[in-house]
Formats: structure tokens, C-alpha cells, sequence
């Protein structure tokens, strides 16, 4: 079995370490003094994941949690990295920077910062691959104001948000190795959105490329 959970405790009678006892949310002295069971502050260290708990028993419930998504191949240890490397907004400002320096218009750049705020603003910290098919679609149908104006944003700011959302989704899926699945959700979004909006934006969709409709 990969994985276990360790504790700094000591058994109070011969200073020896507790060790687990696997499935049973406890820990005993490895010397096997056995009516004094420890129960609280201990460690699950599982490949590169490391994270601390109260007690035994919600450690071993995050142990066989991380066992069983190994086995079905979902395990990713950045998911559980303090740092939250895969949060939307440590992604978003990673993009922004590479777009800056690329040959772009500053016209062009500009645009997608502010489309790509909007999204960090909706979205926070919350990890990537987290953000499923419904949550972009509430993302892009939002009640989004013009900044300036106060009024509601235009067909073509819209697009803009579409178009932006689904340049950061490729490049994020390819960067970071994610599961296409991220990616095939936002061609869903690309697609499956555009009869919600008219003829005129149609035909922007497909000038800013990002239409996959028919
Ligand atoms: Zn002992």
C-alpha cells in the first residue's frame, strides 16, 4: 500500500515512536505497549503530498481518499500544494505575462486582460480543473457591466470573454498537462453558447475564430 500516517507523539511509558495500524484509525507505540492508543495529531505522507490533522481517523480518511484517486489515475499532487499551483488566477496572470511578450497589438492585449479579469475576479483561487462545463457557461452569462459605463456588456465583449477563455484553456491544458477534459469543456462552452446570442454575434464568433458551431 502506498502511503502512511506518521505522528511526532511519543508513547509517554518508553519514548518509542506510534506507528499506524492500517485501517483502524489508530496509531500504537512500536515497542506494542497497546492500552495506550493515539488518536490525534499525526501526518499523511503519500508520494508528494504531505498534510497534517487532529486525528487519526480524518487522516486515514484523506490516505485511502488519495490510494483510491492513484488507483483510478486522477492523483495529482499539485492539487494539494499550499502554493495552489493550479489556482484560475495563478494560471490567468502566467498567461497574461506570456501574452505581454508576444508580438501582439496593444489594442489586442488589452482586450484580453480585461476579459481574462473578469474571469479571475469570478473564479479566484479556484483550482483549474475544479471549474466544470456549467460553471463557465454561469461565468459567460453573468449580469457582466461595462466597467466605464455601467450598462451591460455588449454581443461583442462577450465574444471577446468566449474568445479569451477558450485562447487561456488551450494554452493552459497543453502547458500544465491537464486532462482534456478541461479543454473539451470549454469547446462546449464555445460551441453549445452561441444560440443564446444573435446572428451579428455570430458572425463576430466566427471572425474571432472561436465559433465551432454550424
Ligand atoms: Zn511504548
Amino acid at each position: 500500500m502506498k502511503g502512511s500516517i506518521y505522528t511526532d507523539d511519543k508513547c509517554p511509558v518508553c519514548g518509542k515512536v506510534f506507528k499506524y495500524d492500517a485501517n483502524r484509525a489508530v496509531m500504537f507505540c512500536a515497542n506494542g505497549h497497546k492500552p495506550i492508543p493515539h488518536y490525534g495529531k499525526c501526518r499523511v505522507q503519500f508520494q508528494r503530498t504531505k498534510k497534517r490533522f487532529d486525528s487519526v481517523q480524518a487522516a486515514e480518511q484523506f490516505l485511502n481518499y488519495l490510494r483510491w484517486q492513484y488507483q483510478s489515475g486522477g492523483y495529482d499532487p499539485r492539487d494539494y500544494q499550499a502554493d495552489n499551483p493550479l489556482a484560475f488566477k495563478t494560471l490567468a496572470d502566467k498567461w497574461l505575462a506570456q501574452k505581454a511578450k508576444e508580438n501582439i497589438k496593444s489594442t489586442t492585449l488589452g482586450n484580453l486582460r480585461a476579459a481574462i479579469y473578469r474571469a479571475m475576479d469570478y473564479f479566484g483561487t479556484k483550482n483549474i480543473k475544479a471549474i466544470n462545463d456549467g460553471d463557465l457557461e454561469d461565468f459567460l452569462y453573468a449580469d457582466h457591466k461595462n466597467h466605464r459605463t455601467g450598462k451591460p456588456i455588449s454581443d461583442k465583449t462577450r465574444v471577446e470573454i468566449r474568445s479569451t477563455l477558450h485562447q487561456f484553456y488551450s494554452w493552459v491544458c497543453r502547458r500544465e498537462k491537464i486532462p482534456c477534459r478541461t479543454s473539451r469543456q470549454s469547446s462546449l462552452i464555445l460551441a453549445g453558447g452561441v444560440s443564446l446570442i444573435s446572428k451579428h454575434s455570430k458572425r463576430l464568433l466566427m471572425k474571432y475564430g472561436a465559433y465551432q458551431g454550424t
